[in-house]
């Protein structure tokens, strides 16, 4: 559906991997988007293909602090946060902060505007899951004192005062539980297993699995997730949706056909697991495929063949 009538977004987090394919998703749309970022993990090159176009602005800020919009906003989609491992233990004050102080701030701007609010919010909500695949009544098992403790009590703050702003305010407000998402834009450092494994594997040097590598995981691709983003965007539901592909792999299956897929020579070697890294993820998306009409659609082989590609052409740079 396009937007006859130019109503404006502002993405917090916009030149994030996934903030930088809602703008252009969006700006697509007819909206006008308001990208903001503080760059500490996003990067303009994200975003730097969206620059010129008209309906297109970017603000550089950290919305851990007061956010002055002039314009009036009609949709906030709130993406703001490190979401790598890897990141969130190198920031972990800041990624306390955004999900805190962060989330209250847009959540004003928000209610200031009567805009309609959409919080990324993450399957690390569910922890080291006792319950598998994860649907969104389960309420997870976090470590709050563990490393992984800052993203995800960050986040499950931020869902509950999310969830106190629609009670309180009414204000209509969206919560995606987003699950591991992969593909073109990723930052080949940004630590996480598929960056990590292509980068290693185009480079035929060790692929490194953390563990034994039966910890396992279930990929999405960008494109299927921020279409299922748009849809929820669009509804009047206010309870958490989960977003993500229920094809589920161990680490070392995905490491293998990635070597498979990029004709490596890469070997594989196994270094310590990081502290609370959860053994299985899988979403459940029955109420996503109910309610949203949506289920990805991209195979892990597509989607990975993509994200090679990219990652090929980017490392001639
Ligand atoms: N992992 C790995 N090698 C790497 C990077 C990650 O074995 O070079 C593992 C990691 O320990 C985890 C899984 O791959 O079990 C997915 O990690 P990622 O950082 O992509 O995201 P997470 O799902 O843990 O947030």
């Amino acid at each position: 559906m396009t937007i006859k009538t130019k109503k404006t977004v502002l993405i917090t987090g916009g030149a994030g991997f996934i903030g930088s394919y809602l703008c252009e998703l969006l700006l697509d749309k007819g909206f006008k988007v308001i990208c903001m970022d503080n760059l500490i993990t996003g990067s303009l090159s994200n975003i730097s293909h969206l620059l010129k176009r008209s309906n297109f602005e970017f603000i550089e800020h950290d919305v851990s602090k007061f956010i002055g919009i002039q314009e009036r906003v009609h949709y906030i989609l709130h993406f703001a946060s490190p979401a790598s491992p890897v990141d969130y233990l190198k920031f972990p004050i800041q990624t306390l902060k955004v999900g805190s102080l962060g989330t209250h701030n847009v959540l004003g701007v928000a209610k200031a505007n009567k805009a309609k609010f959409i919080l990324a919010s993450t399957s690390e909500v569910y922890g080291d899951p006792l319950i598998h695949p994860q649907p969104e009544t389960y309420w997870g098992n976090v470590n709050p004192v563990g490393p992984r403790g800052v993203y995800d009590e960050a986040k499950r703050f931020a869902e509950a005062i999310t969830m106190a702003y629609h009670r309180v305010h009414k204000i209509d407000t969206k919560i995606v539980r987003i699950f591991n998402t992969y593909g073109p834009k990723m930052r080949k450092d940004d630590g996480r297993a598929i960056p990590n494994f292509i980068s290693q594997a185009i480079k035929n040097s060790p692929i490194t699995i953390y563990g034994e590598g039966l910890q396992t995981r279930s990929f999405c691709y960008i494109t299927d997730l921020v279409s299922g983003i748009y849809k929820l965007m669009l509804t009047k539901i206010h309870d958490p949706v989960n977003l993500g592909n229920p094809k589920e792999m161990t680490i070392l299956e995905l490491a293998k056909e990635v070597i498979r897929l990029t004709k490596s020579k890469s070997k594989i070697v196994h270094k310590a697991l990081p502290q609370d890294d959860p053994k299985t993820r899988q979403p459940d998306i029955a109420r996503a495929k109910r309610l949203l009409n949506w289920k990805p659609n991209v195979s892990l082989r597509s989607g990975l063949l993509q994200a090679i590609k990219s990652f090929k052409k980017e490392g001639l740079r």
